[in-house]
């Protein structure tokens, strides 16, 4: 099939709920090498939304490749039953955990990971907490479980009786219109007020740095004055990280960042190059009882496959043999400084943040009202992706993400091409 046969085809067959940005795109992605990805026609993009911050390593590292071709040649699956790959990707993950979470389930989605959490939490509740609490904004995906915590109007309804507690702290459009620092965090005292008045809430489920939410990054203290009531109160802290568990944010989770210690932590995208994996990770207490203390109880057709298994344990070992985490802080500083460049030229920039190399830029029609404009946060998008540099789209706010191990040279050569196509998108 050609290009077009492809776009045809899927536009006559497959669902219509596919991304606004595939929509737009009209490309058809062929091959990804490092931090590239090529066309039908042989093109090539910088990819910088690491496919949806998957591809950590790049596209085809040839470590992981060669261990998942090896793993191909002697065994695809078997149900939830003892092989090399699950016990190598037990022991790579045990390597980067913070210690007080010693035990692993593996899944295949972020969405499965954070049910599992669900199940982890209620299992070991007390009769009175029968209650879930997330923040607005959040995104923990679209099974049920998970749509239950999420509390934003994104085309589907939660009808779970969950909680909502406030905001994560978005200092760019302040719900509270507070400025950082003199706003004394009111937005975490406001989320406490809620926990502590509450009674029946179970556990708090939270994405450290909120992703498709528009990557909000909240102060240094923002996690640790929650993160103590939760404690007071007797709520697990379950962290959602499932863009950010690998290094995304810099260290190797989003929470060591702000010191602070979850109860129950979701691994995804990043931690396998792409492959279907996903892991809950816990406190021996959680881990080890209630609903996942009975044989099967954790297990899933797919769950810890070993093709799967494979290419997370190689991911891991290649993030340590080339200290890949050692090089982010640079590497986020020089996007940093480059994206900081742009808005100051740009007026369609209204906001530039983000951590380690998870980035967002955030486009406006009226810098002092702050309106937000979809139609150039698009038009950027289209524009780069014709320039070949592929991002990530959603609503007025473009998210950057480049693989890990992005090389200066790609990073100085991405910022030359969005300059020119923030020109072009405000024209
Ligand atoms: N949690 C977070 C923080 C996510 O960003 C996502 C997906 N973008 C999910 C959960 C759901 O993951 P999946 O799409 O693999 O089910």
């Amino acid at each position: 099939m050609n290009s077009e046969q492809v776009l045809a085809t899927e536009q006559q067959l497959l669902s219509p709920g596919i991304s606004e940005e595939s929509q737009l795109a009209g490309v058809v992605f062929a091959k990804g090498q490092g931090s590239y990805l090529f066309d039908l026609e042989g093109r090539q993009y910088l990819d910088f939304a690491s496919g949806i911050f998957t591809q950590n390593l790049g596209h085809n590292h040839p470590e992981v490749v060669a261990q998942v071709k090896q793993q191909l040649d002697e065994l695809w699956n078997v149900h939830d039953a003892s092989t090399p790959a699950r016990a190598r990707a037990c022991q790579a993950l045990s390597r980067h955990l913070p210690e007080p979470l010693t035990r692993v389930a593996f899944f295949t989605t972020g969405a499965e990971a954070v049910e599992a959490a669900i199940r982890a939490v209620f299992s070991s509740a007390p009769p009175e907490k029968q209650r879930l609490a997330a923040l607005r904004y959040g995104f923990h995906g679209k099974t049920q479980g998970a749509r239950s915590l999420v509390h934003w109007d994104i085309g589907y309804s939660n009808q779970s009786g969950n909680s909502v507690l406030g905001y994560a702290a978005n200092c760019y459009r302040c719900p509270l219109e507070r400025s950082y620092p003199s706003c004394d965090m009111q937005c975490a005292k406001l989320v406490n007020k809620h926990i502590s008045s509450k009674g029946n809430i179970a556990a708090l489920f939270f994405e450290p740095v909120q992703g498709a939410g528009g990557v909000i990054v909240p102060p240094p203290e923002y996690w640790s004055m929650i993160a103590e009531v939760c404690r007071e109160n007797g709520i697990l802290l379950v962290a959602d990280e499932v863009i950010s568990a690998g290094g995304r944010t810099g260290p190797f989770l989003a929470c060591q960042h702000y010191g602070i210690e979850p109860d129950l932590v979701m691994g995804a995208k990043g931690l396998s190059s792409g492959f279907p994996f996903s892991v809950l990770a816990g406190r021996e207490e959680l881990m080890a009882q209630g609903a996942f203390a009975g044989a099967g109880s954790a297990s899933s057709t797919y769950g810890g496959n070993p093709m799967s298994c494979t290419a997370a344990a190689a991911t891991l070992e290649v993030l340590e043999n080339e200290q890949v985490l050692a090089g982010i802080e640079e590497k986020s500083l020089r996007l940093e400084n480059g994206l900081r460049t742009l808005a100051a030229e740009h007026s369609a920039i209204g906001d530039v943040r983000g951590l380690g190399l998870l980035w967002a830029i955030e486009f406006v029609s009226c810098r002092k009202q702050k309106t937000p404009d979809a139609d150039a946060a698009r038009a950027f998008y289209r524009q780069c992706l014709q320039a070949g540099v592929r991002t990530c789209l959603g609503g007025n706010i473009v998210r950057i993400g480049p693989p890990l191990n992005i090389s200066d040279a790609d990073i100085d050569a991405a910022l030359v091409i969005f300059d020119a196509c923030l020109a072009k998108a405000e024209a």
